[in-house]
């Protein structure tokens, strides 16, 4: 989508330090971390929210998901423990209008968020 920060990132437009990447979903380190890892995993498709979701995006979704903690495996820090947030709106903090996981690790994650 035109005027898309993630789908910029996603077409190389704009510069991203990118972690993984396949045919459908793209990992890259998120520009302002907030743990000593902070990763955003993302669907190419351009979708804007969860609730944007049609039941056609399940399977793609499901991938983001498991390339999420497939990755928490294979960099090391699932045993530790690691969390995966999507922020559904402004009023939940959502800036960034492209569906997107925040992958958490690396210091202690306390409970409930802020
Ligand atoms: P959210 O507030 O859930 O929409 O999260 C958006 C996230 O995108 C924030 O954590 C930002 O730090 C991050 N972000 C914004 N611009 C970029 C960028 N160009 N590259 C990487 N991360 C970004
Ligand atoms: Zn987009």
């Amino acid at each position: 989508m035109q005027d898309c920060l993630f789908c910029k990132i996603v077409k190389k437009e704009i510069p991203a330090d990118i972690v993984y990447e396949n045919e459908r979903v793209l990992v890259f380190k998120d520009i302002n971390p907030i743990a000593p890892v902070h990763l955003l995993v993302i669907p190419k498709k351009h979708i804007s929210t969860l609730t944007d979701m049609d039941k056609e995006d399940t399977l793609l979704m499901g991938q983001v998901q498991l390339t999420a903690a497939r990755l928490a495996v294979e960099m090391g820090f699932a045993e530790g423990g690691f969390r995966l947030v999507n922020n559904c709106g402004r009023g939940a903090g959502q800036l960034v209008m492209h569906i997107h996981y925040h992958l958490l690790a690396g210091r202690p994650l306390s409970w409930p968020p802020g």
